[in-house]
């Protein structure tokens, strides 16, 4: 039996891309010989999506809806499209008709070389080039250098996971680009490949260029989760202690001011220097061990695993 598909639209406002869209799923999942099914996930919209998705769902059972109440953004409506997916193989994508489901194979292909996760690389982009393409060129080159895992476009919906890769990934932000990072520091094989994008005919872009922000500082939290969310103190702690070490120092050269070139305390800022430093290495220093309470009670709370099994051999019960 071949692998079930499940194909993840997330939609708002896209009430004239419905019908084009369905049609062109139609054509190309119906030739590819693997059962399917299309989550169409209504992100609140306000305009026509909801009665034209609930028609299409009328017609084809293999198209499931899901609707949220308002509009929570791209990424939540691809956590709910992802939670409500039954397929073993999960390939989110956009409802704007900008990527291509003609695609679809060209992901399925590198899945069956034995990778987990496969991104789409917008290599011909048709976005505005100063306000989209500039701006995601650099950010893509800075999340592949602090990242560590080298991808050209990570903001492609078009991609392709594998179940168990994406199963128990929680997306919060703009974070929904940084699956195959994840997945990647999980011990995933993830590779990419180039994928036809197209400018969008009906309905308009929601975003501008205030999305690389939000993609810096995403970026900023990934990382930080995975280098020290096992070890916060650390990072705080390390930052406490570099911070008391610079207020002794700047200690030990008010005395010497003092006692060697006769200066007053208050005629150089270095007492201000010595306190300041002094406090904030003190509250990183408490900050630290509240991450660590707060990471115990993540962990345990929840009976999360500090470690990831692959797979285990003769250890059932
Ligand atoms: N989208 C969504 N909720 C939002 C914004 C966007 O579900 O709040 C969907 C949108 O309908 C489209 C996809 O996310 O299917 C990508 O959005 P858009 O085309 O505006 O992004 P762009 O291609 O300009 O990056
Ligand atoms: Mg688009």
């Amino acid at each position: 039996m071949p692998d079930m598909l499940s194909i993840i639209i997330p939609l708002y406002n896209e009430e004239d891309n419905i019908e084009p869209l369905y049609a062109k799923l139609d054509t190309v999942l119906g030739s590819l010989g693997h059962p399917y099914e299309v989550i169409l996930v209504n992100d609140g919209s306000t305009d026509d999506t909801r009665a034209r998705i609930d028609a299409v769902a009328a017609r084809d059972e293999r198209v499931r809806v899901v609707h949220l109440r308002r509009n929570f953004g791209q990424t939540p409506a691809m956590m709910a499209g992802i939670d409500a997916a039954r397929g073993d193989i999960l390939i989110p994508m956009d409802g704007d008709l900008q990527n291509d489901p003609a695609d679809i194979p060209k992901l399925l292909a590198k899945l069956d070389e034995g990778f987990d996760v496969v991104s789409g690389w917008r290599k011909d982009r048709k976005d505005n080039p100063i306000k989209r393409n500039l701006p995601s060129r650099m950010a893509n080159a800075l999340i592949s250098f602090i990242s560590g895992v080298h991808l050209h476009d990570y903001g492609c919906s078009l991609k392709a996971y594998r179940r168990d890769i994406i199963k128990g990934v929680k997306l919060y932000g703009e974070m929904h680009r940084f699956i195959p990072i994840h997945a990647a520091w999980q011990g995933a094989r993830v590779t990419e490949v180039s994928v036809t994008h197209h400018p969008r005919i009906h309905g308009a872009s929601k975003y501008g260029i205030e999305r690389t922000l939000k993609v810096i500082l995403d970026l900023m939290t990934v990382k930080f989760l995975d280098k020290y969310a096992q070890k916060p103190m650390y990072l705080f702690g390390g930052f406490g202690l570099a911070s008391i070490a610079l207020s002794m120092l700047f200690f030990v050269f008010m005395l010497y001011c003092k006692i060697f070139l006769n200066k007053s305390f208050i005629e150089t800022p270095l007492p201000l220097a010595v306190v300041m430093f002094m406090l904030i290495g003190i509250v990183a220093v408490f900050m630290g061990l509240i991450a660590e309470i707060l990471m115990r009670t993540y962990h345990e709370s929840q009976d999360k695993p500090t470690y990831i099994v692959d797979c285990t051999r003769n250890c059932k019960d």
